[in-house]
């Protein structure tokens, strides 16, 4: 996956993140302007207060049978007390609803009836003061017609005003429980979404460390490539600077390796390449980074070396070159290895360690080929050489 498309990807999940979160946020604002009101709505008040209202009516008619029945004056006092409390109750019920989130709509009738009920009041209660003043009987017929319109009225009213409270709360209850379903509905895809994009982010992450190992790996060999080299000796020259240890480069190049694929061809030359790379892993230590820097060419980075340990090393390749079985067709042609080794003395960094090595390398190549050119300080690098043939036996080693 190219930088491009990684990054189209990453704008197109954005995208998509922010339109899931736009519909949830909208989703969630329209279900709240919707709920705001019943949801927000208080009825216990008006509950309780038409609980008690609707005592009045009953009152009233025990007292309208009692006056009737007994025709005792002391239930005049107490119509007198009921008459003095029923518009009362009315005027705080129609406060309540006026106050309420009920449409008005729907409790419009009911006020009416009450209206009504109120307009009767003050003719019942001048036939119950006539009675008091006893111009009339306690249990008058026109107290007890009046009374029973009022109490029917009263009656009818409350009753329906407690069912269109018994409405709303239902119906109060029915939304908050579709909110809750709604929020949780928008909660697990806000999850979900969040869980897709932690996924995708985890896949890139995952692609970008693969890529990142691809770029630094030579597919061949499996060994590191040049740019990983130059990273590892990066870390070895910060410790070095911090530690004071040693560190040395050892740059590897195959003698006629063009004769290998003109004689065999180029796969026998792959193979070949493979087989020295595992050559190499298997001399050097953990700690040193081997790299196939390009073509035949190879190199050793060794940290907590000093030049002995690298020339050391160098001689066991060598030998270890020669010996080494070529496949197949190959197997009669005998390998062999130009090595330049040198030891860091100053904190230059890779690229003069690099050059130098390389320096190295070309006067092994020069001068026969099959060995090993070593330096061990820069100041000695460009006095003459003093190098000797190579003898056919290992360890040809070439110290300036
Ligand atoms: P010298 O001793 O001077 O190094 O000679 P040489 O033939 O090894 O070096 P030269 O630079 O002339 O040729 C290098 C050859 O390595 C030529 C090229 O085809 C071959 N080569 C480079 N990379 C690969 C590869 O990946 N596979 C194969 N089979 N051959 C390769
Ligand atoms: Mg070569
Ligand atoms: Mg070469």
């Amino acid at each position: 996956m190219t930088a491009a498309s990684t990054r189209g990807l990453g704008l197109r999940l954005v995208i998509a993140f922010t339109l899931i979160a736009t519909l949830c946020a909208l989703a969630i604002g329209y279900y709240v302007s919707q709920a705001r009101q019943q949801v927000g709505a208080d009825y216990t008040a008006l509950v309780a207060d038409v609980v008690r209202a609707q005592q009045d009516p009953a009152a009233l008619r025990i007292t309208l049978d009692s006056l009737e029945f007994s025709q005792d004056r002391i239930h005049l006092e107490q119509l007198h007390d009921l008459l003095g409390r029923i518009p009362r109750r009315i005027e705080s019920i129609r406060m309540q609803l006026r106050r309420s989130e009920l449409d008005p709509a729907s409790y419009g009738g009911l006020l009416d009836e009450l209206a009504q009920v109120e307009s009767r009041l003050p003719a019942l209660k001048a036939a119950a003061h006539a009675a008091q003043e006893g111009q009339s009987e306690p249990g008058d017929d026109d107290i007890l017609a009046l009374g029973m319109d009022v109490e029917e009225g009263l009656a009818w009213a409350y009753s329906e005003l407690n069912e269109l409270l018994h409405q709303a709360s239902a119906e109060q209850r029915q939304l908050m429980e579709r909110l809750t379903l709604a929020l949780a509905v928008l909660l697990l895809l806000l999850l979900l979404a969040i869980g897709a994009v932690m996924r995708m982010l985890f896949h890139l992450h995952r692609q970008r460390e693969t890529m990142r190992l691809q770029s630094r790996t030579d597919e061949l060999t499996a060994l590191g490539n040049r740019r990983w080299l130059r990273d590892a000796a990066e870390e070895a020259f910060e410790r070095r600077r911090r530690h004071g240890t040693a560190l040395s480069l050892m740059l590897l190049d195959l003698d006629h390796f063009k004769r290998i694929n003109d004689a065999y061809g180029h796969p026998v030359g792959d193979a070949v390449l493979a087989d020295f790379a595992r050559v190499l892993q298997r001399e050097v230590r953990r700690v040193d980074r081997v790299a196939r820097m390009g073509g035949e060419e190879f190199a050793i980075l060794m940290p907590d070396s000093h030049l002995a340990d690298a020339e050391a090393l160098a001689e066991r390749i060598v030998r270890a070159t020669r010996s080494m079985p070529l496949p197949g067709p190959a197997a009669e042609h005998r390998l062999t290895v130009s090595i330049g080794a040198v030891e860091a003395e100053e904190d230059n960094g890779f690229d003069h360690l690099y050059s130098r090595v390389d320096q190295r390398l070309y006067r092994a190549k020069t001068e026969g080929r099959d060995r090993i050119v070593s330096a061990r300080d820069a100041s000695t690098e460009a006095s003459s050489s003093d190098a000797h043939a190579p003898d056919g036996d290992p360890g040809n080693t070439v110290c300036q």
